[in-house]
């Protein structure tokens, strides 16, 4: 009798980006090839995509997730959008056309008590961002600033705006100016527009605060060069079209991985019936395989060999080497609010691209009535040109609290402060044109 030889099994935990990206690559290199293998990818929740996913809300197409294509010079998930025609849309969507298309002129800075602050203020503030970024992500090793050790990016940052200050320092700064910016002496404004720059960062980056953020590893970063993208007929197009060549029932959704358990290495042999790894699920049941590509989240794996799960994710646990790496690298929480205008609201108010430059925390100027979660949110802004849907970004601890409010609570807290910026727009437009000719605008 003739034995037929069991295929090697390869299980992919996970059906987000990398997951599927791995799973296409093994399935089409596969595919004609004599010895090849099992392939299956176990997903915990119901629905491909993990992170990126889009959805439709007030009538357009918005990403609730993954929104750019950071560079499309090189990058495969371009390659991707072009080869299935997803870079053209007839239905509106999240184009923040705004933002990318230098259609900057229609954006506005305003401050708490709802001026318009002169791009003069703005501009050198965000020019030197801008600079002392580059500086931070071109520098492959820690340097020296000033004979300080950098180690974050928060301080460095900290470091460049004191050194900015004390480089003007007798140029600016008088009374006449104190009284034009109403409660705001320049310096006062200016830390908070910087604040404004740090805030979108720390969306960026995922880091709640930007003290955590390890400024040797800045320059690690690499993006693709050219334009920075969003996808017209969503992210979600790209992950359908890798999922779409794998064959039906490949992808099991609902399948939650509690344990993987690796059995030893003497039962390991890619012909033997026995597999080396075992994988549990959460509903008791299990399935054996060869090889095992994990794509969970930093956050999922962190919670696997944390002391505190049980049993943990890994039997035996992982070497020391492998979590000590999971326990080095550091993660946060980011999420986009979106917000629709009631018709009426619309037909009243038009929102422009708005940054949102909020008073200190401490400050006895403060409009006591906005929430502490939304004075780092940085900017709001319609998701296109005219869009009644409205888009903030929220980060760090302060993303985690939106989780945690009912949508009344983030409406009310949300319209509060949008109004705090513009219910008082024509009697501080005055005061904004009054900055305009001081500063030759
Ligand atoms: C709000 C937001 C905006 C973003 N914006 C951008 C952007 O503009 N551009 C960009 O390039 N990136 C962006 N990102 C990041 C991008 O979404 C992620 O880097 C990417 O989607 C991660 O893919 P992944 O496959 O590694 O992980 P995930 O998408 O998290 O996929 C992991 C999958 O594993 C599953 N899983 C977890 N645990 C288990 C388990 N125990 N058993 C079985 N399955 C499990 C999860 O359900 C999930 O589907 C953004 C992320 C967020 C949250």
């Amino acid at each position: 009798m003739k034995m037929v030889a069991e295929k090697p099994k390869i299980v992919i935990i996970g059906a987000g980006m990398a997951g599927l990206t791995a799973a296409h690559r093994l399935y089409t290199a596969a595919i004609g090839v004599k010895e090849s293998f099992e392939l299956c990818v176990v997903e915990g929740g119901q629905r491909i995509g993990g992170r990126i996913n889009t959805t439709e809300f007030g009538g357009d197409r918005i990403e609730m997730g993954a929104t750019w294509i950071h560079g499309i010079c090189g990058s495969p998930v371009y390659e991707i959008a072009q080869k299935i025609k997803s870079l053209e849309s007839e239905k509106s969507w999240e184009c923040m056309d705004d933002l990318f298309e230098e259609k900057l002129s229609t954006s506005e800075t305003r401050a708490e008590d709802g001026f318009l602050v002169n791009p003069a203020i703005v501009e050198p503030i965000s020019s030197l961002f801008q600079k002392l970024m580059s500086f931070a992500q071109s520098k492959a090793e820690k340097v020296d600033v000033s004979g300080m050790q950098m180690s974050s990016i928060g301080s460095f940052l900290k470091l460049g705006l004191e050194q900015y200050w004390d480089s003007r320092k007798g140029k600016a700064e008088d009374e006449e100016e104190v009284k034009m910016f109403g409660n705001w002496s320049r310096k006062m404004l200016e830390e908070a527009i910087f604040g404004v720059f740090e805030n979108t960062q720390r969306t960026y980056t995922g880091a709640g605060d930007l003290l955590n953020l390890d400024y040797a590893a800045e320059s690690e970063y690499r993006m693709f060069s050219g334009d920075e993208i969003t996808i017209p007929k969503g992210y979600i197009t790209i992950i359908q079209s890798l999922a779409s060549v794998l064959p039906p029932g490949m992808i099991q959704l609902g399948r939650k991985v509690v344990k993987i358990e690796w059995l030893g290495s003497e039962n390991y042999d890619d012909h033997s019936s026995s597999k080396p790894v075992k994988l549990h699920f959460c509903d008791g049941s299990v399935m054996q395989a060869d090889h095992v590509i994990v794509t969970v989240s930093l956050g999922v794996l962190k919670a696997g060999i944390s002391e505190e799960s049980e049993g943990g994710l890994f039997s035996p646990p992982l070497p020391s080497l492998k979590k000590e790496a999971i326990l080095k690298l550091g993660y946060g929480v980011v999420n986009k609010l979106f917000l629709q205008l009631s018709q009426e609201e619309g037909n009243l108010c038009k929102i422009p691209f708005m940054k949102m430059v909020f008073h200190r925390e401490d400050s006895e100027f403060r409009h006591k009535k906005i929430p502490w979660w939304m004075r780092k949110t940085a900017s709001v802004y319609p998701i296109y040109n005219n869009s009644s849907v409205l888009l903030s970004w929220f980060a760090g601890k302060e993303a985690l609290e939106l989780e945690s409010l009912d949508d009344e609570t983030i409406i009310d807290g949300f319209s509060t402060t949008v109004s705090s910026f513009i219910s008082n727009m024509n009697q501080f437009q005055q005061i904004g044109n009054g900055l305009d000719e001081q500063m030759g605008h």
